[in-house]
C-alpha cells in the first residue's frame, strides 16, 4: 500500500528544517543580492551549526532506515519554502551531492560510486547546440591509451563553481547518436578543463551556474562512468543509464518549485488576513468571489503536483521504475511554480513586486523549475511517449 506518512523520526527531521528555514528567511534576500555561493560562507554561515545537527540526525536515520526519497522530498519542499536556492545550495556542499553525484549513482560502477561517492559532482550536458535534445551533443571524448581525450564546450552547469569535479556527457561515436553518448567524471584542476564564466541569472541566483571548455583534455580510461567495457556487454554507463539520473532528481527539482510557490501563497494568506480578507473554503460556486476561485484553484494545483512528486519519489525510493511518474511530477511542479507565483503576484499587486518582500524573489526563482531538468514541454514528451508505449524516435 502507499504510505507516505512520516514515521516519528522523519516527522522530527522536518519539523527542524521547517524551523531553520523560518529562522534563516531573512539571509536569503543576502544571498540573493551577492549571488554569493553559500557554502563559501563556510562554517561563518549561521545555518552551518543547525544543518550539522540536522545532517547528523538524517545520517543516524539512514544508517538505521535507509535514505528515504518521500522525506527527501519533503524536506527541498520545506526548504524551499523559506529560503529556495541559499538553503539547497547549503545542502548541496555539506552533503557533497549535486547532479553529478546522481549521474554517479545512475550510471557508475559499484567501485565508482565508492571512489566518488564523497566528491561533489556538478552534470554538464547542455552545450551552446545542444538543448533539450540530448544526442546533439558535440563534445567528443577519443580513447588514446590509457586515457580518453576530450574537446568540447558546456554550458549552464549548476554547482559548476562549487564542484570538486564535473560528469561530463559526450560522445564517443558520433555516427551512433543516442548509443555514443557516455559519461565521465572530469575533476577540477586537470589540464585542458577551463572554467569560463558564471552566468547572472534572473533568479536562483545563490546556486552557482557556470560554462566549461574542454581542450584536448585528458582523464584516465576508468573515468567513464560504467567503464567501457562493462559499457559494451551491458550498457550500463551508456545515454539509458545517465537519462535515469533526470528519475531521481526531477521529482527533488518539482518538489523544490512547489516549496517555492507554497511560501509565495502562504504569504498571500497572510496578507489576505492583514487585509481582513475572509477565505470562506465552504462557499458554492454561486456565493465564490474571484479571489476564492483563484485560491482553490491555486491549493489544488498545488496538492495534485505535491502527490505526484511524492509517488514519484516514493517509486525512486523503491527502486522501481519511474521515468512515466518523475517526467509526470516534474511537469506539474514546474507548472503550478511558474504560474502560481504568477498568480500571488496578481493578487498581492504592488506588494508581490517590492523587494522588501520575498514574493518577488520567489516569482524570479520559480521559473527555473519549468527549464532545467527537461523543460515543461520535454517533460510531456516524456509522459506522452510512456503512455503510448512509442520511442524518442516515434515521438520527438
Ligand atoms: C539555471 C540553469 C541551470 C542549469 N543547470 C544545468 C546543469 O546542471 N547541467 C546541464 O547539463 N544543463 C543545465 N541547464 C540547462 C537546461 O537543462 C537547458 O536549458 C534545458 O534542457 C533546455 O535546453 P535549451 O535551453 O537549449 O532550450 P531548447 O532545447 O533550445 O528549447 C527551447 C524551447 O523549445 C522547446 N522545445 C525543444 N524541443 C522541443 C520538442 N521536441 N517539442 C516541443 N518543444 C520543444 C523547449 O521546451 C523550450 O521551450 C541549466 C539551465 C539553467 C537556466
Amino acid at each position: 500500500m502507499v504510505d507516505f506518512s512520516l514515521n516519528e523520526t522523519d516527522q522530527k527531521i522536518l519539523e527542524e528544517v521547517k524551523k531553520l528555514a523560518k529562522a534563516t528567511e531573512k539571509n536569503s534576500r543576502y544571498w540573493d543580492e551577492h549571488e554569493e555561493e553559500v557554502r563559501h560562507m563556510g562554517q561563518k554561515a549561521p545555518e552551518a551549526e543547525a544543518f550539522s545537527y540536522i545532517f547528523d540526525m538524517m545520517k543516524d536515520r539512514d544508517k538505521k532506515e535507509g535514505a528515504c526519497s518521500p522525506m527527501l522530498y519533503q524536506m527541498t519542499q520545506s526548504m524551499n519554502q523559506g529560503l529556495g536556492d541559499g538553503l539547497m545550495s547549503i545542502m548541496s556542499g555539506q552533503r557533497n551531492w549535486a547532479l553529478g553525484n546522481a549521474s554517479l549513482q545512475a550510471a557508475g560502477t559499484p567501485e565508482q560510486q565508492a571512489k566518488w561517492g564523497n566528491t561533489l559532482l556538478a552534470m554538464a550536458n547542455t552545450e551552446p547546440g545542444c538543448g533539450s535534445d540530448s544526442k546533439a551533443i558535440e563534445t567528443t571524448a577519443v580513447l588514446d591509451g590509457d586515457e580518453w581525450v576530450l574537446n568540447g564546450e558546456k554550458i549552464f552547469v549548476t554547482t559548476g563553481i562549487l564542484c570538486q569535479g564535473v560528469v561530463v556527457w559526450a560522445t564517443i561515436d558520433k555516427s551512433a547518436g543516442r548509443g555514443g553518448i557516455k559519461s565521465f567524471v572530469v575533476m577540477k584542476g586537470t589540464p585542458g578543463f577551463q572554467l569560463e564564466k558564471k552566468e547572472k541569472k534572473l533568479g536562483i541566483r545563490s546556486s552557482d551556474t557556470a560554462a566549461f571548455v574542454l581542450k584536448n583534455c585528458r582523464i584516465p580510461r576508468e573515468n567513464l562512468l560504467g567503464l567501457d567495457e562493462e559499457v559494451k556487454q551491458k550498457g550500463g554507463g551508456g545515454f539509458k543509464g545517465l537519462m535515469r539520473t533526470f528519475n531521481m532528481t526531477r521529482p527533488m527539482v518539482s518538489a523544490g518549485g512547489i516549496g517555492n510557490v507554497n511560501a509565495a501563497y502562504d504569504f498571500v494568506q497572510e496578507a489576505m488576513k492583514k487585509e481582513g480578507v475572509e477565505m470562506n473554503w465552504e462557499a458554492g460556486p454561486l456565493k465564490r468571489t474571484s479571489i476564492q476561485d483563484k485560491m482553490i484553484e491555486l491549493e489544488s494545483q498545488i496538492q495534485a503536483a505535491s502527490l505526484s512528486t511524492l509517488r514519484a519519489a516514493w517509486l525512486a525510493e523503491k527502486g522501481q521504475p519511474n521515468n512515466l511518474e518523475s517526467a509526470m511530477c516534474k511537469s506539474k511542479g514546474g507548472e503550478i511554480s511558474r504560474t502560481g507565483a504568477q498568480l500571488a503576484i496578481e493578487l498581492l499587486g504592488a506588494l508581490g513586486i517590492t523587494q522588501d518582500q520575498l514574493v518577488e524573489k520567489a516569482f524570479r526563482d520559480a521559473r527555473i523549475t519549468d527549464i532545467y531538468e527537461g523543460t515543461g514541454e520535454i517533460n510531456r514528451l516524456v509522459v506522452a511517449r510512456a503512455i503510448l508505449g512509442y520511442t524518442s524516435e516515434d515521438l520527438m
